[in-house]
Protein backbone atom coordinates (compact mmCIF):
# COMPACT_ATOMS: atom_id res chain seq x y z
CA UNK A 1 0.00 0.00 0.00
CA UNK A 2 2.77 2.55 0.83
CA UNK A 3 4.83 1.63 -2.75
CA UNK A 4 0.88 2.05 -4.55
CA UNK A 5 0.94 5.89 -2.71
CA UNK A 6 4.62 6.61 -3.71
CA UNK A 7 3.78 5.85 -7.18
CA UNK A 8 0.98 8.03 -6.76
CA UNK A 9 -1.83 5.51 -5.53
CA UNK A 10 -5.37 5.24 -6.80
CA UNK A 11 -8.62 6.52 -6.46
CA UNK A 12 -10.09 10.31 -7.20
CA UNK A 13 -7.90 13.38 -5.98
CA UNK A 14 -8.59 13.65 -1.96
CA UNK A 15 -7.00 14.30 1.00
CA UNK A 16 -6.04 11.65 3.70
CA UNK A 17 -9.44 12.66 5.64
CA UNK A 18 -11.38 12.48 2.67
CA UNK A 19 -12.04 15.99 1.21
CA UNK A 20 -12.14 15.70 -2.33
CA UNK A 21 -9.77 17.99 -4.78
CA UNK A 22 -11.30 16.90 -8.64
CA UNK A 23 -8.25 15.89 -10.61
CA UNK A 24 -8.13 16.47 -14.05
CA UNK A 25 -6.48 16.70 -17.44
CA UNK A 26 -5.37 19.21 -20.06
CA UNK A 27 -5.17 18.41 -23.57
CA UNK A 28 -4.49 20.06 -26.61
CA UNK A 29 -6.18 17.19 -29.02
CA UNK A 30 -7.64 14.25 -28.72
CA UNK A 31 -4.75 12.52 -29.32
CA UNK A 32 -3.38 13.70 -25.99
CA UNK A 33 -5.75 10.99 -24.07
CA UNK A 34 -4.34 8.31 -25.97
CA UNK A 35 -2.87 5.62 -23.56
CA UNK A 36 -3.80 7.56 -20.89
CA UNK A 37 -5.31 5.90 -17.67
CA UNK A 38 -8.47 7.57 -17.18
CA UNK A 39 -9.54 5.97 -13.97
CA UNK A 40 -10.23 7.83 -11.07
CA UNK A 41 -9.86 11.14 -13.54
CA UNK A 42 -12.80 13.57 -12.89
CA UNK A 43 -12.61 15.18 -16.47
CA UNK A 44 -10.38 17.58 -19.08
CA UNK A 45 -10.29 20.76 -17.43
CA UNK A 46 -8.76 22.73 -20.08
CA UNK A 47 -9.08 21.58 -23.57
CA UNK A 48 -6.92 24.51 -25.29
CA UNK A 49 -8.63 24.67 -29.10
CA UNK A 50 -5.82 26.35 -30.62
CA UNK A 51 -4.24 23.43 -32.34
CA UNK A 52 -7.00 23.16 -34.74
CA UNK A 53 -6.34 26.80 -35.77
CA UNK A 54 -2.70 26.77 -35.89
CA UNK A 55 -0.27 27.06 -39.12
CA UNK A 56 -3.17 27.57 -41.77
CA UNK A 57 -4.34 31.01 -43.37
CA UNK A 58 -8.06 30.51 -42.57
CA UNK A 59 -10.35 29.41 -39.35
CA UNK A 60 -11.01 25.43 -39.54
CA UNK A 61 -14.78 25.76 -41.27
CA UNK A 62 -18.00 24.39 -38.78
CA UNK A 63 -17.90 21.06 -39.98
CA UNK A 64 -14.01 20.72 -39.50
CA UNK A 65 -14.41 21.92 -35.54
CA UNK A 66 -17.32 19.72 -35.15
CA UNK A 67 -15.29 16.51 -35.87
CA UNK A 68 -12.02 17.95 -34.01
CA UNK A 69 -14.46 18.35 -30.81
CA UNK A 70 -16.35 15.55 -31.16
CA UNK A 71 -13.46 12.98 -31.78
CA UNK A 72 -12.30 14.52 -28.19
CA UNK A 73 -15.80 14.30 -26.53
CA UNK A 74 -16.05 11.23 -27.16
CA UNK A 75 -13.02 9.53 -25.40
CA UNK A 76 -14.45 11.23 -22.32
CA UNK A 77 -17.97 10.42 -21.68
CA UNK A 78 -17.91 9.84 -18.56
CA UNK A 79 -16.89 13.21 -16.31
CA UNK A 80 -16.81 16.74 -17.26
CA UNK A 81 -14.92 18.11 -20.70
CA UNK A 82 -13.75 21.97 -20.12
CA UNK A 83 -13.49 23.45 -23.36
CA UNK A 84 -11.57 27.19 -24.00
CA UNK A 85 -12.37 28.90 -26.87
CA UNK A 86 -9.36 30.38 -28.79
CA UNK A 87 -7.11 31.80 -27.12
CA UNK A 88 -5.11 33.69 -29.94
CA UNK A 89 -2.52 36.49 -29.35
CA UNK A 90 0.47 36.99 -27.58
CA UNK A 91 2.19 34.26 -26.63
CA UNK A 92 0.06 32.28 -29.13
CA UNK A 93 -0.22 34.12 -32.71
CA UNK A 94 -1.90 32.65 -35.04
CA UNK A 95 -1.62 34.09 -38.65
CA UNK A 96 -4.62 33.81 -40.33
CA UNK A 97 -6.29 36.48 -37.86
CA UNK A 98 -4.54 39.03 -38.88
CA UNK A 99 -3.96 40.81 -35.77
CA UNK A 100 -2.37 44.14 -36.01
CA UNK A 101 0.95 44.45 -34.83
CA UNK A 102 1.41 46.01 -31.34
CA UNK A 103 4.13 47.21 -28.97
CA UNK A 104 3.04 45.04 -26.29
CA UNK A 105 1.18 42.28 -27.65
CA UNK A 106 0.07 40.45 -24.11
CA UNK A 107 -1.54 43.54 -23.31
CA UNK A 108 -2.96 43.92 -26.39
CA UNK A 109 -5.30 42.06 -28.36
CA UNK A 110 -5.49 38.81 -27.61
CA UNK A 111 -8.26 35.69 -26.21
CA UNK A 112 -11.62 37.05 -25.88
CA UNK A 113 -11.23 40.47 -27.03
CA UNK A 114 -10.13 39.13 -30.31
CA UNK A 115 -13.76 38.36 -30.67
CA UNK A 116 -14.74 42.09 -29.99
CA UNK A 117 -13.16 42.84 -34.01
CA UNK A 118 -14.03 39.34 -35.28
CA UNK A 119 -16.93 38.25 -33.25
CA UNK A 120 -17.54 35.41 -36.35
CA UNK A 121 -14.91 33.69 -35.06
CA UNK A 122 -16.38 32.78 -31.52
CA UNK A 123 -19.84 32.31 -32.97
CA UNK A 124 -18.77 29.73 -35.05
CA UNK A 125 -16.71 27.90 -32.09
CA UNK A 126 -19.54 28.00 -30.04
CA UNK A 127 -21.92 26.50 -32.79
CA UNK A 128 -19.28 23.73 -33.28
CA UNK A 129 -18.79 23.08 -29.73
CA UNK A 130 -22.46 22.99 -29.85
CA UNK A 131 -22.92 19.96 -32.38
CA UNK A 132 -20.28 18.26 -31.24
CA UNK A 133 -21.76 18.47 -27.62
CA UNK A 134 -25.27 17.04 -29.39
CA UNK A 135 -23.39 13.99 -31.07
CA UNK A 136 -21.33 12.80 -27.38
CA UNK A 137 -22.50 11.91 -23.95
CA UNK A 138 -20.00 14.20 -22.56
CA UNK A 139 -20.82 17.02 -20.09
CA UNK A 140 -19.08 19.84 -22.14
CA UNK A 141 -18.60 23.68 -20.42
CA UNK A 142 -17.32 26.37 -22.13
CA UNK A 143 -14.53 29.30 -20.95
CA UNK A 144 -13.07 32.06 -22.25
CA UNK A 145 -9.53 32.74 -21.73
CA UNK A 146 -8.53 36.69 -20.84
CA UNK A 147 -11.68 37.95 -19.12
CA UNK A 148 -11.09 41.45 -17.76
CA UNK A 149 -14.44 42.71 -16.56
CA UNK A 150 -17.78 41.11 -15.30
CA UNK A 151 -19.46 42.47 -18.26
CA UNK A 152 -16.97 40.42 -20.51
CA UNK A 153 -17.54 37.47 -18.75
CA UNK A 154 -21.80 38.10 -18.83
CA UNK A 155 -21.49 38.90 -22.22
CA UNK A 156 -19.94 35.72 -22.87
CA UNK A 157 -21.79 33.35 -21.12
CA UNK A 158 -25.04 34.95 -22.26
CA UNK A 159 -23.36 33.92 -26.27
CA UNK A 160 -22.44 30.17 -24.84
CA UNK A 161 -25.93 29.91 -23.45
CA UNK A 162 -27.66 30.82 -27.17
CA UNK A 163 -26.23 28.04 -28.74
CA UNK A 164 -27.64 26.01 -26.51
CA UNK A 165 -24.46 25.08 -23.48
CA UNK A 166 -25.83 25.26 -20.11
CA UNK A 167 -22.82 25.72 -18.77
CA UNK A 168 -20.49 29.23 -19.29
CA UNK A 169 -17.10 30.08 -17.20
CA UNK A 170 -13.97 31.89 -17.82
CA UNK A 171 -10.48 32.03 -16.80
CA UNK A 172 -9.17 34.26 -14.18
CA UNK A 173 -5.82 34.97 -15.78
CA UNK A 174 -5.79 38.48 -14.92
CA UNK A 175 -5.74 40.58 -11.44
CA UNK A 176 -8.92 42.90 -12.17
CA UNK A 177 -10.71 39.47 -12.47
CA UNK A 178 -9.37 37.73 -9.71
CA UNK A 179 -10.20 40.47 -7.40
CA UNK A 180 -14.12 40.67 -8.80
CA UNK A 181 -14.52 36.97 -8.90
CA UNK A 182 -17.71 36.88 -6.66
CA UNK A 183 -19.45 39.11 -8.91
CA UNK A 184 -18.07 37.21 -11.91
CA UNK A 185 -19.97 34.45 -10.51
CA UNK A 186 -23.08 36.34 -10.04
CA UNK A 187 -23.48 35.34 -13.97
CA UNK A 188 -20.97 32.43 -14.93
CA UNK A 189 -21.52 28.70 -13.46
CA UNK A 190 -17.38 28.47 -12.89
CA UNK A 191 -14.18 29.70 -12.40
CA UNK A 192 -10.98 28.49 -13.55
CA UNK A 193 -7.13 30.07 -13.13
CA UNK A 194 -4.69 30.63 -15.49
CA UNK A 195 -1.82 30.50 -13.04
CA UNK A 196 0.50 30.67 -15.90
CA UNK A 197 -0.91 34.46 -17.38
CA UNK A 198 -2.14 35.24 -14.43
CA UNK A 199 1.28 35.09 -12.15
CA UNK A 200 2.53 37.12 -15.72
CA UNK A 201 -0.49 40.19 -14.95
CA UNK A 202 0.14 40.31 -11.27
CA UNK A 203 4.17 39.92 -10.81
CA UNK A 204 4.34 42.00 -13.83
CA UNK A 205 6.66 39.43 -15.17
CA UNK A 206 6.81 38.28 -19.31
CA UNK A 207 5.63 34.43 -19.03
CA UNK A 208 8.54 34.20 -22.14
CA UNK A 209 11.16 36.08 -20.66
CA UNK A 210 13.08 33.31 -18.70
CA UNK A 211 15.06 35.32 -16.85
CA UNK A 212 12.11 36.21 -14.59
CA UNK A 213 11.15 32.80 -13.48
CA UNK A 214 11.65 33.87 -9.92
CA UNK A 215 9.28 36.20 -10.62
CA UNK A 216 6.51 34.44 -12.66
CA UNK A 217 7.07 31.11 -9.94
CA UNK A 218 3.35 30.57 -8.80
CA UNK A 219 4.35 30.10 -5.19
CA UNK A 220 4.56 33.93 -5.08
CA UNK A 221 2.37 35.07 -2.08
CA UNK A 222 0.47 37.51 -4.37
CA UNK A 223 -0.55 34.94 -6.47
CA UNK A 224 -1.71 32.88 -4.21
CA UNK A 225 -3.83 35.42 -2.11
CA UNK A 226 -5.50 36.16 -5.56
CA UNK A 227 -5.96 32.16 -5.55
CA UNK A 228 -7.60 32.45 -2.16
CA UNK A 229 -9.75 35.47 -2.81
CA UNK A 230 -11.34 33.51 -6.32
CA UNK A 231 -11.67 29.99 -4.17
CA UNK A 232 -13.46 31.77 -1.31
CA UNK A 233 -15.71 33.47 -3.91
CA UNK A 234 -16.52 29.90 -4.91
CA UNK A 235 -17.28 28.73 -1.98
CA UNK A 236 -19.56 31.37 -1.34
CA UNK A 237 -21.64 31.18 -4.60
CA UNK A 238 -21.47 27.25 -4.14
CA UNK A 239 -19.51 27.33 -7.73
CA UNK A 240 -16.10 25.37 -8.86
CA UNK A 241 -13.10 27.37 -8.75
CA UNK A 242 -10.37 25.19 -10.84
CA UNK A 243 -6.64 25.76 -11.67
CA UNK A 244 -5.68 24.68 -14.57
CA UNK A 245 -1.81 26.45 -14.87
CA UNK A 246 1.02 24.69 -14.48
CA UNK A 247 1.14 25.46 -10.90
CA UNK A 248 -2.04 22.57 -10.74
CA UNK A 249 0.83 19.90 -11.82
CA UNK A 250 3.06 20.91 -8.58
CA UNK A 251 2.90 18.14 -5.85
CA UNK A 252 4.42 20.11 -3.06
CA UNK A 253 1.88 23.24 -4.10
CA UNK A 254 -0.84 20.82 -4.20
CA UNK A 255 -1.77 20.70 -0.68
CA UNK A 256 -1.52 24.26 -0.64
CA UNK A 257 -3.86 24.75 -2.97
CA UNK A 258 -6.52 22.75 -1.37
CA UNK A 259 -5.67 24.96 1.86
CA UNK A 260 -6.54 28.12 0.04
CA UNK A 261 -9.59 26.26 -0.69
CA UNK A 262 -9.29 25.02 -4.60
CA UNK A 263 -11.46 21.86 -5.66
CA UNK A 264 -10.37 21.32 -8.73
CA UNK A 265 -7.01 21.14 -9.79
CA UNK A 266 -6.09 20.33 -13.90
CA UNK A 267 -2.98 19.11 -15.58
CA UNK A 268 -1.10 17.28 -17.82
CA UNK A 269 -1.10 13.71 -17.80
CA UNK A 270 1.95 13.20 -16.17
CA UNK A 271 1.50 15.51 -13.77
CA UNK A 272 -1.02 13.54 -12.22
CA UNK A 273 0.16 10.25 -9.45
CA UNK A 274 2.40 12.30 -7.91
CA UNK A 275 -0.11 15.39 -7.49
CA UNK A 276 -2.54 12.58 -5.91
CA UNK A 277 -0.08 11.10 -3.78
CA UNK A 278 0.67 14.97 -2.41
CA UNK A 279 -2.80 15.37 -1.74
CA UNK A 280 -3.35 11.50 0.13
CA UNK A 281 -1.04 13.03 2.18
CA UNK A 282 -2.00 15.72 4.12
CA UNK A 283 -5.40 16.24 6.36
CA UNK A 284 -7.76 19.31 4.57
CA UNK A 285 -6.66 21.18 8.46
CA UNK A 286 -3.00 20.65 7.51
CA UNK A 287 -3.33 21.95 4.06
CA UNK A 288 -5.02 25.26 5.57
CA UNK A 289 -1.68 25.58 7.45
CA UNK A 290 0.40 25.14 4.62
CA UNK A 291 -1.33 27.89 2.78
CA UNK A 292 -1.20 29.95 5.77
CA UNK A 293 2.33 29.64 5.89
CA UNK A 294 2.94 30.27 2.12
CA UNK A 295 0.49 33.58 2.31
CA UNK A 296 2.61 34.66 5.46
CA UNK A 297 6.23 34.40 3.43
CA UNK A 298 7.83 37.27 1.52
CA UNK A 299 8.26 35.81 -1.67
CA UNK A 300 8.44 32.56 -4.12
CA UNK A 301 11.10 30.70 -2.22
CA UNK A 302 10.61 31.73 1.46
CA UNK A 303 7.13 30.36 0.36
CA UNK A 304 8.68 27.18 -0.91
CA UNK A 305 11.35 26.83 1.70
CA UNK A 306 8.21 27.33 4.47
CA UNK A 307 6.41 24.29 3.04
CA UNK A 308 8.94 22.18 1.96
CA UNK A 309 10.67 22.50 5.70
CA UNK A 310 6.78 22.18 7.30
CA UNK A 311 6.12 18.72 4.78
CA UNK A 312 9.42 16.59 5.09
CA UNK A 313 9.72 17.60 9.08
C1 LIG B 1 -2.73 29.79 -18.12
O1 LIG B 1 -2.54 30.94 -18.53
O2 LIG B 1 -2.40 29.40 -16.97
C2 LIG B 1 -3.37 28.78 -18.98
C3 LIG B 1 -3.79 27.61 -18.51
O3 LIG B 1 -3.50 29.09 -20.30
P1 LIG B 1 -2.28 29.12 -21.34
O4 LIG B 1 -1.07 28.56 -20.65
O5 LIG B 1 -2.76 28.34 -22.50
O6 LIG B 1 -2.19 30.59 -21.60
MG1 LIG C 1 -3.46 31.65 -20.34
Amino acid sequence: EERARLAGGTGPGRTSDGHAVDLMLNIGSAADLAGVDLTDVAGVGLFRTEFLFLDRHDAPDLEEQVDAYAEAFRLFERGTIVVRTLDAGADKPLPFLGLREEPNPALGVRGLRVAREQPEILDTQLEAIALAALETAADVWVMAPMVSTQPEAADFAARVRDHGLPTAGVMIEVPAAALRAGRFLDTVDFLSIGTNDLSQYTLAADRQSGGLADLLDPWQPALLELIGVCAAAGKTAGKSVGICGEAAADPFLAPVLAGLGITKLSMSPRGLPAVRASLAGHTLAECERLAALALDAGDAAEARAAVLAETNG
